[in-house]
């Protein structure tokens, strides 16, 4: 499979190519664990599990590392405002630490019934301190960043190249006046490196003083750099991290290494709720137990996300996730009645209409992830046996075997899924061919057959008239 991504950096779809051959370093914006994920945040860990799953596809030997924002993230995405984890502690009278203990099990919880691949690493910044005080005096002693008082910022101007991702440039940020002049900064797109507060309830000594915490930039590019190295292959996260975040994180690290550091940035569209953006003050924010409440299978919701692009427009309704759900209730079916009619081993090469969707299948998540184009290529296949195609043993096994595989990139079946809603016309079906079965004394198969129809509820009784069977 020969991949192609859209660079976020370039705006151009281009063929990927890994920095180590056969090797593939991915980091991912994680939550910012101040109160439990929404389900907008999980369509961007989605998206990060689906890029993970088709490299892996592709043959690639993947390092996926995504990380927990435990402090410094304030309310404004730069460096003004509270810091969001301590403005929910204080605000509900909580220790910080609990609190992100409590978030960051709901965070897990929600992936592990999303059936998200755990990723590799999943660091916590306020485990990398020492990481990122190293990077901050570097970059003092290279000339990119100043001490006032006991703040560090990354001064921009000195990286020319500022504005390269976002199309922010130092020119026009100057221009805008939303910049309130902080008398601090050299200039005013200059950013927080370190910052010092001694209220803070999270704070930690350094050579800048006593009472000192992160900027949120910073804590991104010290924990990517100790698990994936200088320079790695790709950086992802939702529309909303491209600037500042991802912006400041590419000036700090280019400036410190002084070579291009990320190959490719790649970024999700925000999943929006009945058409407006999901926020609290609205009341739209809905979590997965929100979900589960309403009836639904987390799984549903990740086939809903899986539908759509990750860089197209996603509105989600109860309504939409309805229809998500019957899709893959079908396709489970689908998994069922061929488990129901497959026999024997699957030689290649055997079943053409499986190879060929097979080949559009990988063709369609190579070009960008398009995942919407690949699962049609399973609901034409569905299509075509339910009008009849597929139907001997041996088709059946290929096309058995080419779910699960398309399946071991989607993950939206469960371990047990595969219900089986039988028709009469196909039970008896597969009765009469248990029957030949057992009349050309292929027992083996004559057993499978009624395990199978056993498995879908379907109880034979062999009586003086042949058989009879019931639904149970
Ligand atoms: P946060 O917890 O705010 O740091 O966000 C964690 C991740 O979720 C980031 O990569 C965000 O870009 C992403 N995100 C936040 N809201 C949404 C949304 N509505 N749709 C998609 N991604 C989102
Ligand atoms: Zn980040």
């Amino acid at each position: 499979m020969e991949l192609r991504f859209r660079n976020t950096l370039t705006g151009e779809i281009e063929p990927f190519e890994p920095i180590e051959e056969g090797k593939v370093g991915l980091y991912h914006c994680g939550p910012t664990v101040y109160a439990r994920p929404h389900i907008g945040n999980h369509r961007a860990f989605l998206f990060a599990d689906l890029l993970r799953r088709v490299l892996e596809y592709a043959g690639f030997e993947v390092t996926q590392v995504m990380n927990l924002t435990d402090v410094g993230h304030l309310t404004d995405d730069a460096d003004e405002g509270e810091d969001k984890l301590e403005k929910r502690a204080r605000r509900e009278k909580i220790d910080p630490w609990d609190l992100v203990e409590k978030v960051s099990e709901s965070f897990f919880t929600d992936l592990a019934s999303l059936a998200v691949m755990p990723a590799h690493h999943y660091p916590r910044a306020t485990g990398h301190i020492p990481e990122m005080l190293e990077m901050v005096c570097a970059l003092i002693e290279k000339g990119n960043a100043y001490q006032v008082g006991e703040d560090v910022y990354f001064h921009v101007p000195s990286f020319a190249k500022y504005g390269r991702l976002s199309g922010n440039k130092v020119d026009n940020l100057e221009a805008g006046a939303r910049l309130e002049v902080n008398p601090d900064k050299k200039h005013p797109s200059d950013f927080a490196l370190w910052k010092s507060d001694p209220d803070h309830l999270m704070k930690w000594e350094s050579q800048f003083g006593p009472h000192g915490f992160p900027g949120w930039h910073i804590e991104c590019s010290a924990m990517s750099r100790k698990y994936l190295g200088d320079r790695f292959d790709i950086h992802t996260g939702g529309e909303d991290n491209i600037f500042p975040h991802h912006e400041c994180e590419i000036a700090q690290t280019e400036a410190l290494i002084e070579k291009s550091w990320v190959s490719t940035w790649m970024h999700t569209r925000f999943l929006q709720v009945d058409g407006g953006k999901m926020s609290k003050s609205v009341g739209n924010v809905w979590t997965l137990d929100d979900v589960q409440e309403r009836g639904f299978s987390p799984l549903d919701f990740r086939f809903f996300v899986l539908r759509t692009h990750y860089r197209g427009a996603m509105n989600f309704t109860w309504e939409a996730l309805k229809g998500a759900a019957e899709a893959r209730r079908n396709l489970a079916d689908f998994k069922g009645r061929l488990e129901a009619s497959a026999h024997g081993a699957v030689n290649e090469g055997v079943c053409a209409r499986i190879d060929e969707a097979r080949e559009l299948f990988q063709a369609a998540l190579a070009e960008d992830l398009n995942a919407s184009a690949a699962l049609a290529v399973l609901f034409d296949l569905r299509s075509d046996f339910l009008q009849g195609d597929l139907k001997t043993a041996e088709e059946a096994s290929a096309a058995l075997s080419f779910l699960l595989e398309v399946d071991g990139v989607f993950g939206f079946l469960g371990p047990d899924e595969g219900i089986i809603s039988l028709s009469d016309e196909e039970v008896e079906s597969l009765i009469a061919e248990r029957e030949e079965a057992r009349q050309s004394k292929n027992f083996q198969r004559a057993d499978e057959l009624r395990a199978s129809l056993m498995e879908a509820g379907i109880v034979l009784e062999d009586v003086a008239e042949g058989i009879r069977w019931h639904r149970i």
